[in-house]
């Protein structure tokens, strides 16, 4: 795979069309289709005015954005993609129709073309299972949007050839992506690992110890993060969070660690989604009144702490079963979710045997498997190491 590749992108929606931006973008040509003629014309319309946009601003030339809109070609048949060399899905999220189109896929494709899925929560094991050779299919998992994200998850599913995570690796690369390999386990590492920023919020706030504007104050001021934790699920949609969430848990075989709360389904069912609909944890009405943050310093950096330190334990779980390395665990957080610091080197600065002990007294307090300390945590306190 290089810049002669032709590149297939299935979906012209949110990801769909980002993707084909930052395709054309390293230069290659780029076949976009939609199951709805509609999609692919309004994505089509709406990279042309980011280009105008971008030429405006001055990051791009009028020619370059020309040559560049020039590289998207829209698609309306399958068959068209029959010449590339690598397909993105970025569709629905649903697996049986992921399947089927991978299957149908694999019947136009050259043989040694590769395929790869942007699913942010289903398995690519389970996606490539529906082609003859298993060994070319991969995830690619972008962020939100994708043009301005750099991270990556690189995802191979257990049939996946050995070379093709390091081949995708190399053409994220060309990408001016920022790749990270993780193995094909629910929520990969930045939907597995930021599952607390969420739920431990919920859950702080629903024992009442604090509002939410205290809480997302706290991770702000004293955390360095960029949005608090319901501002930042107004952000998403408390629909697509709580069903990531939901989803995350279900894949784990319900492990308590991720269970979702009544609070945020509660969100979902007022139709209380956040910035979208108008009103979420806040009201984002003209004229609506903000809730000000109360407590002191002290009940700040409690509040901060608890969350952090669930962040940390997770971070650890994941490194603990290999499913990325320690750099790419941290490298995740920061590129793909604008986390301050990597997890890993925080609990490093924060001391590990801290975190333990923070973990112990929750565990302890609540009786709850919720708050168990990675076993890594726990080795790596004994051996008196850290993480790096
Ligand atoms: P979207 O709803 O914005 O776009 C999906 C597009 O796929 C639609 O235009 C739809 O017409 C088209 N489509 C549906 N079925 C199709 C089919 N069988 N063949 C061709 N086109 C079809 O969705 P999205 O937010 O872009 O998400 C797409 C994928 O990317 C999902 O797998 C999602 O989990 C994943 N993802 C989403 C985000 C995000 O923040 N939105 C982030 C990372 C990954």
């Amino acid at each position: 795979m290089d810049k002669s590749t032709i590149i297939g992108v299935i979906g012209a929606g949110t990801m769909g069309s980002g993707i084909a931006q930052v395709a054309a973008q390293a230069g290659h040509a780029v076949v976009l289709f939609d199951a709805r003629k509609e999609a692919v014309d309004k994505a089509i319309a709406g990279l042309a005015k980011t280009m105008d946009k971008l030429v405006e601003k001055g990051k791009l030339t009028a020619d370059a954005a020309k040559a560049l809109l020039g590289r998207i070609a829209p698609a309306h048949d399958l068959k068209q993609l029959a010449g590339c060399g690598l397909v993105i899905e970025a569709i629905i999220e649903d697996l049986g129709i992921k399947k089927k189109l991978f299957a149908d896929l694999e019947a136009l494709i050259a043989a040694d073309a590769v395929l790869a899925t942007n699913t942010s929560s289903l398995s690519v094991t389970a996606i490539a299972a529906a082609c003859k050779k298993p060994e070319r299919v991969i995830g690619l998992h972008f962020f939100n949007p994708a043009p301005l994200l750099p991270l990556v998850e690189v995802v191979p599913g257990l049939a996946s050839g050995t070379e093709l995570a390091a081949r995708s690796s190399q053409l994220m690369a060309l990408w001016n992506k920022t790749p990270v390999i993780c193995k094909d386990t629910p929520g990969f590492i930045v939907n597995r690992v930021a599952r607390p920023f969420y739920g431990e919020a919920i859950r702080i706030f629903e024992e009442g110890i604090a509002d939410m504007a205290t809480i997302d104050h706290a991770m702000k001021t004293v955390g360095g993060f960029k949005m608090g934790p319901f501002e930042l699920m107004d952000l998403i949609g408390n629909d697509t969070n709580f069903t990531v969430t939901k989803t995350v848990w279900e894949s784990f075989f319900y492990d308590p660690r991720y269970r979702p709360s009544f609070t945020q389904q509660r969100q979902v069912e007022a139709g209380w989604l956040g910035r979208k609909t108008g009103r979420g944890y806040y009201a984002y009405a003209d004229g609506a009144i903000q809730p000000t943050p109360s407590g002191n310093a002290q009940v700040h950096a409690d509040i901060c702490w608890r969350v952090l330190v669930m962040l940390i334990n997770e971070a650890a779980e994941a490194l603990h079963m290999g499913i990325a390395s320690r750099e790419d665990i941290d490298m995740a957080m920061t590129k793909g979710v604008n986390y301050p610091k990597g997890l890993l080197k925080w609990a490093d600065e924060k001391g590990l045997a801290n975190c333990l002990s923070t973990l112990e007294r929750l565990q302890a307090e609540y009786g709850e498997d919720r708050y168990r300390p990675s076993p890594l945590l726990r080795r790596s306190v004994r051996e008196s190491k850290t993480f790096y």
